[in-house]
């Protein structure tokens, strides 16, 4: 079995404020056990950054940001630029979330760009993907996954793939408390897992760590994370709460060793 490090992200999304932010992060950055095996990444609101980098210190947890443009710089009102993340501390970026690509609107090619951009910028990048749920019904999961798998990572090398996360995270189940059930997340899982042998080798295909998001939390975490093919976790509404976040964390790690 492919030796891949558990991976739990928390997507604090347009939440928490300057205080309530910087109190999570120092409480999670003092309850988490760096050398427990488990890669942790926190995804506050941009303007709090800098403040939460402070904060996470040594702790080994990884500060991200929930998106980045993927121009340098220059005439693009609002947008903030992958150097700009990196001078706050920032080392890894979600791109293509559901909620950027259907609230905001952003298209395949804009989180192929993203996503390129954010690794030629030396970053990781956790790359989202999921069916809504009027294509689950129509019985379009599969061929959702492989065409936003394809075109998010559109011009990637085998090497870049290393620094690449896949989140599939099924719209209909983020934020609404749905979850999917392990034995589907785990047949979606293994069906990324078996293109990405095609598109790279099999060897890039038991490297790459392909995690779960929606409504994952620490009643459902151990029996997600105990499938096969669901290497860890993104997590948005309990990932705002410490002790929520540090109990699936340890169920990352429990499912690690
Ligand atoms: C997410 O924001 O990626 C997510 C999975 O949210 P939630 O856990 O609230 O469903």
């Amino acid at each position: 079995m492919a030796n891949r490090t558990t991976f739990i992200g928390g997507n604090w999304k347009m939440n928490t404020d300057a205080q309530g932010g910087i109190q999570l992060a120092q409480t999670l950055a003092s309850g988490f056990q760096r050398d427990a095996g488990v890669d942790v990444a926190i995804y506050p609101p941009f303007v709090y950054l800098r403040d939460i980098a402070a904060k996470l210190g040594g702790s080994g947890i990884t500060l991200g940001a929930q998106d980045a443009y993927f121009q340098p710089n220059g005439a693009f009102t609002g947008e903030v630029s992958l150097d700009m993340l990196k001078d706050c501390g920032v080392s890894s970026v979600l791109t293509g979330h559901s909620e950027r690509r259907h609230v905001v609107g952003e298209t395949d090619l804009l989180v192929n760009k993203k996503t390129r951009a954010a690794l030629d910028a030396g970053l990781q990048a956790v790359l989202c993907i999921g069916e809504t749920l009027e294509q689950r019904e129509s019985g379009k999961t599969d061929a959702i996954n492989e065409h936003q798998t394809r075109a998010g990572l559109e011009g990637i090398s085998k090497d870049q793939l290393g620094s690449v996360v896949i989140a599939y995270e099924p719209v209909w189940a983020i934020g609404t408390g749905k979850t999917a059930t392990p034995e589907d997340a785990q047949d979606a899982h293994a069906k990324i897992r078996e293109l990405i042998a095609t598109m790279y080798d099999q060897q890039a295909a038991d490297a790459i760590r392909i995690i779960y998001g929606g409504s994952m939390k620490p009643g459902n975490a151990a029996e997600l994370m105990a499938m096969p093919d669901i290497d860890g976790g993104l997590i948005g509404g309990a990932s705002l709460k410490a002790d929520d976040f540090l109990s699936i964390i340890r169920a990352g790690q429990a499912h690690q060793v």
